[in-house]
């Protein structure tokens, strides 16, 4: 109700001109680099983005409704098709699911891009520099590597326990898995993986306690914990493993890049393999914040590459599309007919920076034939795929060059 008042406090004022600056200086980027605004329409038809669609009931033909655009995807490819070879727009979207603490509910905006004749290092090698651009001219901030390091999606899970990982500091996973199943102990001889991190920290049994507390609140069903001081460890769990499985921890944590020294603390999370990676990675954020390590005056982004084009859904027991359905899967055709779905990786990729997932994209799925066969994969008939997406396919008949794009986020 009283927005205006809050508008006339300084923080909010600054935000809205620094907003300002960055329309701008993104349009000046994309100018200078001659690619074309162009504004796409905004009543149309559902695009399969990964939420909701808001709906507007139409007057003229009742009982029919428009979709607000989830993201501009299918314009920009059309686009493409069409020789307006490199597109962006400052481009609202609309998605009615829950508000997340990164993004603003129902509408944002975000800085869409999409090239022709690019592979995707070249796209890559592209867009680096918009970031460094952007930053460096609104901010005093130090990018940690204008050249984005390229982490695979099964990397950063391992290493980072999420694919937003925060590259400001190591602290990075150590699988204990093999060490707890030959434990002995009953509870780890079938468990599907075990994660740890090692904290350069004491820690008090209260301070554990409260911990365990959180991750539990995580999913975590409890939370090991070892001290670590003179190769030595100890602790209420570490009497349950025998010395040599003890060494083995120990060895893995001085591989894992580790340096020893005091009395530090090691904390360990057992369940099925991606469970016990992302509880790992949630202590790493935190342990990230409680020792400081998190500098921020630094950004540190990267590429995540190799995403699974397929994951299975338990549910309805079938395939679904795991990220973008429009991205090109790796082997295009041939991997669609000859290998199985969990082994074929998209052209997809994320920019991830300090913990925050900044932007998506991919290089899209231009042949008919492989696009419907892709759809094929997900249980949908080549007739249902051209009931829903014939626009497009009929597009790429009339010949569409290779293309791909991104997506970041204006208000990340
Ligand atoms: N349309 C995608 C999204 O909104 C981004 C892209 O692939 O360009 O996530």
């Amino acid at each position: 109700k009283y927005r205006y008042i809050d508008i006339r406090r300084k923080r909010v004022r600054d935000l809205i001109y620094y907003r300002h600056k960055m329309a701008m200086a993104t349009r000046e980027w994309f100018d200078k680099a001659e690619f074309t605004e162009v504004q796409t329409p905004l009543m149309t038809v559902s695009s399969p983005e990964g939420a909701r669609d808001y709906l507007i009931p139409s007057r003229i033909y009742p009982g029919k409704f428009y979709a607000l655009p989830q993201a501009p995807q299918q314009y920009k490819q059309l686009l493409m098709v069409g020789g307006v070879d490199k597109y962006f727009q400052i481009a609202p979207c609309f998605r009615d699911e829950d508000p997340r603490a990164d993004r603003h509910s129902g509408e944002f905006y975000q800085v869409d891009v999409e090239t022709s004749f690019l592979t995707q290092q070249e796209f890559f090698e592209t867009m680096e520099p918009y970031f460094s651009y952007i930053i460096e001219k609104l901010t005093d901030k130090k990018i940690q590597s204008k050249v984005f390091p390229q982490i695979p999606f099964k990397e950063v899970m391992e290493k980072y326990g999420t694919d937003k990982p925060d590259l400001r500091f190591e602290m990075l996973l150590v699988d204990l898995t093999d060490e707890f199943r030959s434990s002995g102990l009953d509870i780890f001889k079938e468990i599907g993986a075990v994660k740890g991190i090692l904290v350069d920290r004491e820690f008090t049994k209260k301070e554990i306690d409260k911990l365990t507390e959180e991750m539990k609140l995580e999913g975590a069903k409890g939370m090991v914990w070892f001290a670590l001081e003179n190769n030595k460890l100890s602790g209420s769990m570490a009497k349950l493993f025998s010395e040599d499985i003890q060494k083995k921890i120990v060895k893995k944590f001085k591989e894992g890049g580790y340096k020893f020294s005091g009395k530090q603390y090691i904390f360990a999370f057992g369940d099925e393999y991606m469970k016990a990676c992302k509880l790992a990675g949630i202590l790493r954020s935190k342990m990230g914040d409680l020792l400081e390590l998190k500098d921020p005056n630094v950004l540190a982004f990267a590429w995540i590459v190799d995403f699974p084009m397929f994951e299975w859904d338990e549910k309805s027991k079938k395939w679904d599309f795991a990220h973008n359905p429009f991205s090109m899967p790796k082997g295009g055709l041939e991997a669609l007919k000859k290998e199985s779905p969990d082994k074929i990786f998209a052209q997809q990729y994320d920019v991830a920076c300090n913990g925050y997932e900044m932007a998506s994209g991919s290089v899209r799925n231009f042949h008919p034939e492989s696009f419907i066969e892709s759809f094929k994969v997900c249980g949908y008939s080549e007739k249902e795929t051209r009931e829903k997406f014939g626009h497009m396919i009929s597009a790429f008949e009339y010949g569409a060059p290779p293309h791909g794009g991104i997506a970041p986020g204006v208000d990340r």
